[in-house]
């Protein structure tokens, strides 16, 4: 068995080495885009409720702003590296490019268990961390948003911090804030929402009907829980779901984690992290339909198992670009401070995501290749495109 790719920024340089070939890109500009334009490490102290010190490490990292302001979330986790959240930046890039808003990629986090922090201490720690990497953000240069541990209520101390350096209010310079301080109507639902948006076109094209539908989700967070919720409405059963400390399993209640990904259904949503369908596993998955709703769940080597098995992949840049797609519309309303009714959001969300799928699923079979590929090429081309238009400077 070939050796699986576990380091994520290996796997992202991996599936856009892969469309830079297909794409026959030149040799200037492969090496521009397979490398983060900026990387910031910080390390910094927060004073604990006991009293004690303690220095905690971030990152963010931009990838690729040459179609607009970098954009992307703020991830909170012991596991948070600098690799990860390269790939993160980089995966930004495609995903703002496939769905076609105007931004370029990146990401941050923060190596810290946010579990064990009291209230008091995770606002601290929030707050130095947006100083520390206020030399890069700010609305028109970097918007971050919320990912993996990361919240609205941490998105508002961000705000808040960034716009007391100013000295007044900056609410565009974050997205996924609470409603009362400039965030979006539709925006926590966002990312599930536009899995549910591809999940229906995906069926559509396998000829499944949701009420003949089991659906698996891995990861019962922001965006797990919420696609589990929006897929019932759509009329599919989901019959096992899990987070870190466990399963379920139907209404047995067995207790299953990883098992969980090998269950028997038809729809498979990994909404947890990286690396969870690899070469180990990929060959007893059972489902017919992943939707990729967490970044990185595939390894390239997992990919090629399942793609050999028929098993069709909405790839993450696409199927979880809700996300950013309704960040983007609460980053124009802040900008403008005029805002928009739910439905205006979701009626706008629906027709950008529709599109997106349906113009991926034109060029994989376009190019004979699978959907990951056809958002792959697609997206590529655009930032590629807009690189070399802007060409290098000096
Ligand atoms: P979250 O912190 O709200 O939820 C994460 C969930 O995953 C939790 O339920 C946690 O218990 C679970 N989890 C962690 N490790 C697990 C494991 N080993 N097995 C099973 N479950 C595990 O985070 P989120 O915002 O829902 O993000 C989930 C994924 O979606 C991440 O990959 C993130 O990058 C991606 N994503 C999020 C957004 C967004 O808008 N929040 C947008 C696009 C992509």
């Amino acid at each position: 068995m070939a050796i699986d790719i576990v380091n994520p920024y290996d796997m992202a340089i991996a599936q856009f080495d892969e469309a830079a070939d297909r794409l026959g890109l030149s040799q200037a500009m492969r090496a521009i885009l397979r490398k983060p334009k900026r990387e910031l490490i910080v390390n910094f102290p927060v004073r604990m409720d006991n009293g004690d010190v303690e220095m905690f490490t971030g990152y963010r990292v931009q990838h690729n702003i040459n179609r607009g302001p970098a954009k992307g979330g703020i991830r909170f986790s012991p596991e948070v590296s600098l690799d990860e959240v390269r790939a993160l930046a980089m995966w930004m890039t495609w995903k703002c490019a496939v769905v076609g808003i105007p931004f370029g990629g990146a990401k941050g986090g923060v190596i810290c268990d946010p579990h064990k922090l009291s209230r008091n201490e995770l606002e601290r720690l929030s707050r130095r961390y947006a100083t520390e990497i206020s030399i890069l953000i700010g609305p028109d240069s970097d918007i971050p948003a919320p990912d993996m541990n990361t919240n609205p209520q941490i998105m508002a101390w961000m705000m808040d911090t960034f716009s007391m350096h100013k000295g007044f209010s900056i609410p565009a310079v974050i997205t996924g804030k609470p409603l009362a301080i400039g965030g979006s109507e539709g925006r926590l639902e966002a990312t599930a929402r536009g899995v549910q948006f591809v999940t229906i076109e995906a069926m559509h094209d396998l000829r499944m009907r949701p009420e003949d539908c089991s659906v698996v989700v891995q990861g019962f967070g922001n965006v797990g829980s919420i696609s589990a919720r929006l897929l019932i409405e759509l009329g599919c059963k989901v019959v096992a779901v899990s987070d870190i400390s466990g399963g379920v399993y139907n209404v047995k209640g067995i207790d299953i984690n990883s098992e969980l990904l090998e269950l028997p259904c038809e729809v498979l949503v990994p909404a947890a992290l990286e690396n969870q369908l690899t070469a180990k596993n990929a060959s007893r998955i059972r489902a017919r339909l992943i939707i990729e709703a967490a970044n990185g769940p595939t390894t390239p080597d997992a990919d090629h198992i399942l793609n050999d098995r028929g098993i069709m992949i909405v790839p993450d840049i696409l199927a979880n670009a809700g996300g950013v797609t309704v960040s983007y519309f609460e980053w124009v309303q802040d900008l403008q401070r005029f805002f928009w009714a739910e439905h205006e959001i979701n009626d706008r969300l629906e027709s950008i995501m529709t599109r997106a799928y349906r113009a991926s699923r034109v060029k994989a079979d376009e190019q004979d290749t699978n959907l990951r590929m056809g958002s792959y090429l697609l997206a590529v081309a655009r930032v590629a495109e807009a690189t070399e238009i802007r060409g290098v400077y000096p």
